[in-house]
This record gives C-alpha cells, structure tokens and sequence, in this order.
C-alpha cells in the first residue's frame, strides 16, 4: 500500500442511511472502497481476473444505480500518464479505466461493514 492511486467522492443518497451524503471512493491496485461519509457504511471491492475482450460486462446494472465518475489524476500503471480515469461502481463491481489507454482495473464486491475504515491508502 502506500501508493495513492484514485480518491474522489461523489454526493448521493446513502442506501445505508438513506441521507444525502458524500460517499468517499478511493482504490489502489490490490483494493477499492466505497465509504459513506454520513454514516461510515463501508464497501470493499477486491481485485478479480482480467476480462479480456468481456466489454460491456462491467458495465451492467447492479441492484442500484451505477455511478459513472471521473477521477482526475490518477496514475496508470500501464501507460504511466497520470490523467484522468472513467470509473464505474455498481453493487457487485467496480472498475476504473485509464482514459488515455484504456487500461483497466476490475473489482469486485467482498464485503460490507458500517464502521471505521482500517485501510490506509
Ligand atoms: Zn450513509
Ligand atoms: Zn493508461
């Protein structure tokens, strides 16, 4: 850990809470996490297997909205530009997509916790 690669949040209703809240994102290579601000409900996403040539699969609807968001200055590992980068969070997945090659990072949904997060990014 250590190396920061997306943060940003994006304000919406919390499906915790139910507040209008700022839902804290951030991601490095081995994890991903949704974190409400209002409430500390906590989604952790974990690194899943490629999918080559499965697009559109990522972007499928989840149980709730799926959030379309850019993350400005994000390091990509592949081309190592650091730019902005598409990311889409769904219930079951979360992807980020380096906007200047195409390079991206899938995860998937492990867990859900309402409390204070341990991870430092
Ligand atoms: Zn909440
Ligand atoms: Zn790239």
């Amino acid at each position: 850990m250590g190396e920061r690669f997306i943060f940003t949040r994006y304000r919406t209703t919390c499906y915790h809470c139910g507040k209008d809240a700022d839902q804290i994102i951030k991601a490095v290579r081995s994890q991903a996490q949704v974190v409400c601000d209002n409430c500390g409900a906590t989604r952790i996403f974990v690194p899943r297997t490629l999918d080559v040539g499965a697009k559109g699969l990522y972007t499928r609807i989840g149980c709730y909205d799926l959030w379309e968001l850019t993350a400005e200055a994000a390091p990509c590992r592949n081309c190592g530009v650091t730019g902005p980068h598409d990311l889409a969070i769904g219930c079951n997945h979360f992807t980020v997509r380096c906007q200047n090659c195409g390079y991206t990072h899938f995860f998937k949904f492990n867990l859900e916790y309402v409390g204070k997060c341990p991870i430092e990014t």
